[in-house]
């Protein structure tokens, strides 16, 4: 059929059902956010131009879009962009698409910080920066250190972090976990590789396109926790925290952990589908 005959509306039914013959989970919505990145405009412009045809170029480019969603590219990647906590995020393969459930960590330590007087803060292996930006965002006073090992994880943390105007209130370091901090902060947040390495075969193609090492964490997922849980408390302030997302089912090894830590759990938290998700865990304070 020719060119001129793929109107919006066509071409979305089109794509739709190819993304669902290919495994898609929501291809319509998909097809959308694909089709308005390539038109530069916004999902209710599609609707109000059903019948408008695209041009050759547009028509080129959604093509591409098309054939890497279809090989389950995650749609963040191709556009390059996820929102999280409200703000827009510059992704790329190199860090770990932010999810829904990372703003319960996010909310929680807001909560917990939002009293305090200039707080100090470290996001431990930041990836896209989507935790330390967005809470620099909503504490306009907090100054806060960005860790990861990833060189080029840092570099789209950094533009993040210029991206919501907050790159004059931290410092990026490269390196591994807990080891490039110096000094001592309010709080440690962390969303680290937390799935078991045995696992990482069965997850779903999407999920198998973001880094390894952003997902992975050792034999029983644990080995981060051991780390932050061990290596803490020593950059804490006396009221200061330790905020980390952990895997469904992993807060009694995270309990079990912590027994033989200069840490206790002081709180956990569920994410919007009743799963623990966010613990909150202090420095042991000594007994008088
Ligand atoms: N929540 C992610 C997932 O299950 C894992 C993120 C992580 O390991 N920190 O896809």
């Amino acid at each position: 059929m020719a060119t001129e005959c793929w109107t919006i509306s066509r071409i979305l039914s089109w794509t739709k059902q190819y993304f669902t013959e290919k495994g898609v989970a929501s291809p319509r919505l998909d097809a959308e956010v694909l089709l308005s990145h390539v038109l530069k405009t916004d999902r209710i412009h599609l609707y109000v131009h059903f019948d408008q045809p695209l041009q050759s170029e547009e028509l080129q480019k959604f093509r591409q879009a098309v054939r890497e969603r279809a090989l389950r590219q995650p749609v963040a990647y191709i556009i390059g962009r996820k929102e999280f906590m409200g703000l827009d995020f510059i992704v790329s393969p190199h860090v770990l698409i932010p999810r829904p459930d990372t703003e319960i960590l996010v909310e929680t330590a807001q909560k917990l910080l939002s009293p305090l007087r200039e707080p100090r803060l470290a996001d431990v292996g930041t990836g896209s920066g989507a935790i330390i930006v967005s809470l620099l965002h909503l504490l306009p006073d907090a100054q806060g250190v960005a860790v990861d090992i990833s060189e080029e994880a840092l570099a789209v943390a950094q533009q993040n972090a210029r991206r919501h105007a907050v790159r004059e209130r931290v410092e990026f370091l490269e390196g591994n976990m807990t080891e490039p901090l110096t000094g001592t902060f309010d709080a440690i947040l962390s969303n680290p590789p937390y799935i078991p390495d045995e696992v990482i075969a069965t997850l779903e193609p999407e999920v198998r396109r973001e880094p390894v090492n952003a997902l992975a964490g050792g034999k029983d997922g644990l080995n981060f926790y051991r780390h932050l849980i061990k290596n803490s408390a020593a950059y804490l302030n006396d009221n200061g925290f330790l905020a980390i997302e952990i895997g469904q089912g992993q807060a009694r090894d995270i309990q079990q952990l912590v027994l033989s830590s200069p840490l206790i759990v002081q709180s956990i938290h569920k994410d919007y589908a009743g799963i623990e998700r966010v613990i909150i865990l202090a420095k042991k304070k000594d007994l008088l």
